[in-house]
């Protein structure tokens, strides 16, 4: 195979690799939340039972502010009792009284209901402590290799993206033209494809004996008839097929 060809597979290989790692990239993010959304489905059950306690906190909470509302309310009715000046008063605190003590005493048994619910979140919550602990360290771990698999792929990328630049730099200007105008053409992107088995393995049309024959020799630069990407043999992946297919 003339050096061009060779060049123009080994250009094509690194695009490849290149737009692959920076899809994988622009997906980080989603890639991240995809993590977490699996944590968060497995943690479910656990988030419940927290929401569940801490509902019952909050209104436990709320019915101790009014009980003390209340308390209030019932000392100042004791006291609207002492000071009772003639009948109208005195009834008036009564009542007030016996309404007081009746919401005090339902308070209280509110307060003991939502204790009760709290007391058995906690229980259960205790209970699966071990497994939300394995669940975020496995969040944790899994975070950490995502990191650092990232990591390694934006330096793949640095990397793939200067031996690119070289490699592109060593060609002939009117062979990097042609390269460049047949990816920005085709859908996918890719210039240069293998031909195998007498096709074309982009587009998969046959390929005449006579233009196989010129293919494998890879003296010169041909394009294909149908989808016009550069054609190159690879007889190490040929073998494979046919054998493959021989088998
Ligand atoms: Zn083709």
């Amino acid at each position: 195979m003339i050096k061009e060809l060779e060049q123009l597979v080994a250009l094509q290989h690194l695009d490849t690799e290149i737009r692959h790692l920076k899809s994988e990239l622009d997906a980080i993010p989603q890639r991240r939340a995809e993590i977490e959304t699996e944590f968060e489905q497995r943690a479910f059950e656990f988030r419940v039972i927290e929401n569940r306690r801490d509902e019952a906190r909050k209104l436990r909470d709320q019915l101790e502010r009014n009980l003390d509302e209340t308390r209030a309310r019932a000392e100042r009715a004791e006291r609207n009792l002492m000071s009772s000046k003639n009948e109208k008063d005195y009834t008036a605190a009564i009542r007030e009284i016996d309404a007081a003590r009746k919401q005090i005493s339902q308070l209280e048994t509110q307060i003991l209901e939502q204790m009760e619910v709290i007391e058995q979140a906690d229980a259960q919550i205790k209970e699966r402590e071990p497994e939300i602990v394995r669940l975020r360290a496995d969040l944790e771990e899994k975070l950490r290799r995502f990191e650092e698999q990232t990591r390694q792929q934006a330096l793949a990328l640095e990397s793939r993206q200067r031996e690119r630049e070289q490699l592109a730099a060593s060609l002939p200007r009117q062979i990097i033209a042609l390269y460049d105008r047949i990816s920005a053409r085709v859908r996918d992107g890719v210039a240069v494809v293998e031909a195998r088995n007498g096709s074309c393995t982009a587009c998969f049309m046959a390929l005449r004996p006579q233009v196989m024959a010129e293919i494998r020799r890879g003296a010169e630069i041909i394009l294909c008839d149908n989808c016009s990407r550069i054609l190159y043999y690879a007889p190490q992946s040929s073998e494979k097929s046919e054998s493959k297919a021989a088998s």
